[in-house]
């Protein structure tokens, strides 16, 4: 008897962890949670990163979960005061784990989780990113649920009478399976992390000129809200930081190549002065150039 006492006082605390989330209007029937421009830590408990829902009439349509169940479950206690309606579909831009962990909760919602079949190379049994490096409070319930549909190329889906469209960009981009989600009647798309805007992106798992193609097809799209994984930025302009970040980048390890420079001439040369104040350059800057200059060495 005890012992359950103690356990129980040990699962309460466990479980009161709060990330006080509030939801920011985007557009009508368009909220998002912003995370903070910062690297997952114990402070921020994975608060880095955007999560948004879209009001189908019927139900609330989730663009990607979150970090953790308990911020799946508070952010879908937050949208339910504004408007009391199920999560039937949850859409998971890409693979890395800041966007997906929330499933667990909205699996147990009973919702569909939609993603590209590059989630079958995550290996359930690991221990995630998320899991290494914020608090056991916050992380508490929290276990990678893969997605229970694939989106190969394109799916189209019809919630209420309005179509979703879920593309994959082709080949790598961000990732090697970037999703974006494309509402045509409200000329709003969600990005994922093909849209950094208020930090350097990471290009480690992906890659730089499939990234720049992907962005200038966003661009050249009739939009009036774009929404990225990182960022508050949410209007058209909203991709041109990343954008004009690559192509700076592409074009500067071009030159350095045509005049028969190595990676390290590229570092030295290409410091992007007008990137220096932005968050994670130090952390991203010279691993974006050493990731994009092996790509473009074979181009
Ligand atoms: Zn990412």
């Amino acid at each position: 008897m005890k012992l359950l006492g103690l356990w129980l006082a040990v699962a309460s605390l466990l479980l009161a962890f709060e990330y006080g989330l509030k939801p920011q209007k985007v557009d009508e029937g368009i909220y998002c949670y912003f995370g903070k421009p910062e690297v997952m830590n114990k402070e921020n408990n994975g608060n880095m990163v955007n999560s948004c829902f879209v009001d189908m009439g019927k139900e609330w349509l989730v663009i990607d979960s979150g970090p953790t169940y308990l911020y799946a479950k508070e952010a879908y206690a937050q949208i339910s005061r504004i408007k009391a309606l199920p999560v039937k579909h949850v859409i998971n831009t890409h693979v890395h784990d800041d966007h997906w962990l929330g499933n667990a909760y909205y699996k147990e919602l009973g919702a569909t989780i939609l993603g590209s079949a590059a989630f079958e190379e995550i290996s359930p049994d690991e221990a995630t990113r998320m899991q290494n490096r914020i608090s056991a409070q916050a992380y508490a319930l929290t276990t990678p649920v893969l997605p229970n549909e694939y989106v190969v190329m394109q799916k189209k889906i019809s919630l209420g009478d309005e179509a979703i469209v879920l593309k994959l960009a082709a080949g790598s981009a961000h990732t090697g399976g970037d999703l974006f989600v494309y509402l045509p009647s409200r000329k709003a798309l969600f990005a994922g992390d093909l849209v950094f805007n208020d930090r350097i992106p990471s290009l480690r798992d992906g890659d730089i000129s499939g990234w720049i193609s992907i962005l200038e097809d966003i661009k050249s799209m009739d939009l009036n809200v774009i929404v990225g994984g990182h960022g508050v930025r949410t209007d058209k302009q909203a991709p041109d930081f990343t954008l004009a970040y690559l192509k700076e980048m592409k074009k500067g390890i071009k030159e350095v190549l045509a005049r028969g420079g190595d990676l390290s001439d590229a570092v030295r040369s290409l410091r992007m002065s007008a990137y220096e104040s932005s968050k994670f350059y130090d952390e991203a800057h010279s691993a974006n150039i050493n990731a994009a200059f092996q790509m473009l060495e074979w181009e």
